[in-house]
This record gives C-alpha cells, structure tokens and sequence, in this order.
C-alpha cells in the first residue's frame, strides 16, 4: 500500500509525497518547490526516485529540475506537454500504466485547465492525483480548454469508484464552498460540507483528500446534469455542457 504525505507549500499549494515501502521507491507529485520535498524526504527517511507532473505550470513542475539533479529520479509527464514538462523522462497519455514499485497508477487524459494534463489514479490505493483539474468543491480554471473538453475530463473522474481519495493540488475547499452555495445552496450534503469545510480550516486543518462520492455529491461541476444546477443558472436541463459553462464562467467572476 502506499503511503502518501502532505506537504503544503507556497500560498495553498499541496506537493504529495507516495511511497511505495515493499520496494523503498518513493514518487513526488507536482513540486512546486524544492526544499519542503527535501525536508520531508529527509524527516521520513524516504528516497526520492519519481515525479509525477499532472500539467506544466510552474507551481507544479518548479523544483523538477533541482530534484532530479539531487536524486536522479525520473520524471514523468503529460505526453501532449511533453515539450513543456522540464526534464521530462517519461511521456505518458490516457490508458498508460505508471509502476511505483508494487503500486500502479492508470493515466487519465483530462485536458481543460491545460491542453496537456493527466491525472493518475493508483486503483488498489483508491488514490487519485488530479492536479488542477478537479478540487474539492471546484475545478481548473479553463485556461487553455473548452468546457466541453473539461466537463469530459471531469466525467472520467466522477466514473471512478466512490471511495477514492481526491488528491488535488491546492486547498481552495472554503472559498470553492462559498460559491458552490451560490449555485447548489438547496442541496443538504453541499450545506453540510460546507459547515464542515468552515470547522476544518478554523481549526487551520486541510481539506483535502476528499472523496469522488463526496464530490459527485456536493461539486457543482460534477453535476452539471443535475436539474437543479440547470434551474439556478436558468438554462435547459439537456444541455450539462452548456451548465458548466455557465457555472466555470459565474466562478471566474466570483
Ligand atoms: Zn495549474
Ligand atoms: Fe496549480
């Protein structure tokens, strides 16, 4: 089984950290920065032998270069980005397997925040890495997709086995919340969550990893084909890419 570490780093940033003990490998997800990697690594006592990067901004790959130059580790990336993922050693797209030692993760394409973005699901961890495409309580800001290539992307998310741990890139539950209540505020779970949400970060506690059925539950761009999303934005209920639209567009603006 894995064992995967937080590390929060600049403003709300998170960097993963999945260790693989059975065979002493250990992967960093999306460094933003080298040197909370380095102390955590050190603290745990754990060797750093790959990254992983979901997409190319620089809050995820900043540090791949000065790691791989300290570790030697291989680097693996988005295939459609490969020319934008520094040190790239391994090109990776949907469907491709990805070894951790013992462990594995399945490669998903979901494009939307970038043109190039994967995310990486460890099925017998029921661990997803998904960078900035999905949060908790929100998606990616479309900065070089469409939301129908977004709203698909999402769609191979929320087809995952409920229990799956969502580990994101950034913790922006409470303000994601405070939308969410602007287009979803009639749905029980997501008033729920919210409240919860509000508990966790008085207590300065994360958020994160959450649930793909906490998720389908609360995340209004999951649920775009609902009814009620459809209704509060005053669009047909058949049309979900149009939803999302309309709801990405009213968050950029929040
Ligand atoms: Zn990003
Ligand atoms: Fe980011």
């Amino acid at each position: 089984m894995l064992d995967i570490h937080r590390i929060p780093v600049l403003k709300d940033n998170y960097v993963w950290l999945a260790h693989e003990p059975s065979a002493d490998v250990t992967a960093v997800v999306d460094p933003a920065v080298a040197e909370p990697v380095e102390a955590a690594l050190r603290d745990r006592g754990w060797r750093l032998t790959h990254i992983l990067n979901t997409h190319h901004h620089g809050d995820h790959t900043g540090a791949n270069l000065a790691l791989k130059a300290a570790h030697g580790c291989t680097i693996v990336g988005p295939a459609a980005d490969r020319a934008r993922i520094p040190g790239i050693d391994v090109a990776v797209a949907d469907g491709d397997r990805c070894r951790l030692g013992a462990a594995e993760a399945e490669v998903f394409d979901v494009p939307g925040h970038t043109r190039g973005h994967i995310a990486f699901w460890f099925a017998a961890d029921r661990a997803l890495f998904c960078g900035d495409t999905l949060f908790a309580l929100g998606c990616g800001r479309l900065f070089e997709g469409t939301p129908d290539q977004m709203w698909r992307s999402l769609g191979k998310l929320r087809a995952l086995p409920g229990d799956t741990r969502v580990f994101c890139a950034h913790e922006y539950t409470q303000s994601n919340a405070r939308f969410a209540l602007t287009v979803d505020g009639g749905n029980p779970a997501l008033v729920r969550r919210a409240a919860e949400v509000d508990a966790l970060r008085a207590r300065g506690e994360p958020t994160v990893p959450s649930t793909i059925a906490l998720e389908r539950a609360t995340n209004p761009f999951l649920r775009a084909d609902e009814r009620a999303l459809a209704l509060a934005v005053g669009l047909p209920p058949d049309d979900p890419v149009a939803v999302f639209a309309e709801v990405r567009r009213r968050k950029d603006s929040f």
